[in-house]
């Protein structure tokens, strides 16, 4: 099945308390697209770069069943910048740095062969990109998911909300569903969100997992225990990657199916934050994931016995 994904394509710099990462490429566009291409080919990736991006890596994403077409480069311009460092505990970082350069007036432009996708990864960006993309689509994808952020939420919700009523997975962390559903209950902002348009909504919990709500029920998928984070720049995007990469791969938006997916796109953001930026998620073996699903597995299965 087609996929096709919109997102930052980037330099970043990131600290950690265990070291700097120097300037490496990044953006939620490149960690959608690697760790979806893992599951489902072709992946179509739509975003924009300056000259400075290095070519190499553009033709890595290539030989990874990731098609570039959608991938504008600016002559004489500067790839988005970012950069940002990592509290103590991993959780909580602050951007120290964004330099929008060619995403600040990014429009997004389809390929002909880009516009029938049977599904659609929407990266965190504005959603009046993320709007444009859906309106390049004359067919409706079988399943069209969203990632955002706070930014969005505070600085355009109207556009937001818009966005949101075309699509059918909403995935969003914790606080910005709290933020979006106007209550501290998860149970709540989820329902608020239903409301809204989408029938699934994920509520990422970083390190301790998420939940996954839709058809009246919900799943909740454990965050994996790992013994050392070295940098969780691009978990989420790994995360979705991986879900809705293994929904186009299977083909199937059940509910069933999307617990699956929950998994799949944790084991892809397991991997993403053991080592700095996309580094881990280039160096993966099929069998790594097989692996790691396999322990995801073991985690949280249990039967009750009475002797
Ligand atoms: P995540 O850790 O999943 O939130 O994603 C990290 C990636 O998002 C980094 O590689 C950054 O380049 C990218 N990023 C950070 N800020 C923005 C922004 N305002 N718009 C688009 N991408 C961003």
């Amino acid at each position: 099945m087609n996929l096709l994904t919109v997102g930052s394509v980037a330099f970043d710099e990131i600290e950690t308390p265990f070291g700097r990462s120097g300037r490496i490429v990044g953006g939620a566009g490149l960690y959608i697209a690697l760790s979806a291409a893992y599951h489902t080919q072709p992946v179509q990736l739509v975003s924009v770069v300056g000259e400075d991006f290095p070519a190499d890596v553009l033709e890595e994403l290539q030989r990874r069943g990731i098609d570039i077409a959608g991938v504008q480069r600016k002559a004489g311009r500067k790839t988005f910048y970012w950069k940002g460092r990592y509290h103590e505990d991993l959780n909580t970082r602050d951007s120290l740095v964004t330099e929008l350069n060619v995403l600040g007036d990014f429009e997004p432009y389809l390929p002909d062969h880009f516009r029938r996708p049977d599904y659609l990864m929407l990266g965190n960006l504005s959603p009046q990109v993320q709007l444009s993309v859906i309106e390049q689509i004359p067919q409706r994808p079988r399943m069209v998911a969203l990632d955002t952020m706070n930014f969005w939420i505070d600085n355009t919700p109207n556009e937001l909300r818009e966005v949101i009523s075309k699509i059918d997975l909403l995935i969003i962390n914790d606080e910005e569903a709290r933020m979006l559903g106007r209550t501290p209950s998860l149970v709540k902002a989820a329902q608020a969100i239903h409301e809204m348009g989408p029938e699934y909504v994920i509520i990422k919990k970083g390190e301790h997992g998420a939940l996954l709500f839709g058809d009246g029920e919900v799943f909740v998928a454990p965050g994996l225990p790992l013994e050392e984070v070295f940098d969780p720049t691009g978990a989420g995007d790994s995360f979705a990657g991986g879900l809705i990469g293994y929904i186009a791969r299977t083909d199937d938006t059940s509910f069933d199916n999307l617990k699956r997916a929950v998994i799949v796109g944790s084991v892809m953001a397991s991997f993403c934050i053991e080592k700095f930026g996309p580094q881990r998620l280039l160096e993966l073996a099929p069998e790594d994931i097989l692996r790691r699903q396999e322990v995801f597995k073991k985690l949280s299965h249990f039967d009750i016995i009475y002797h």
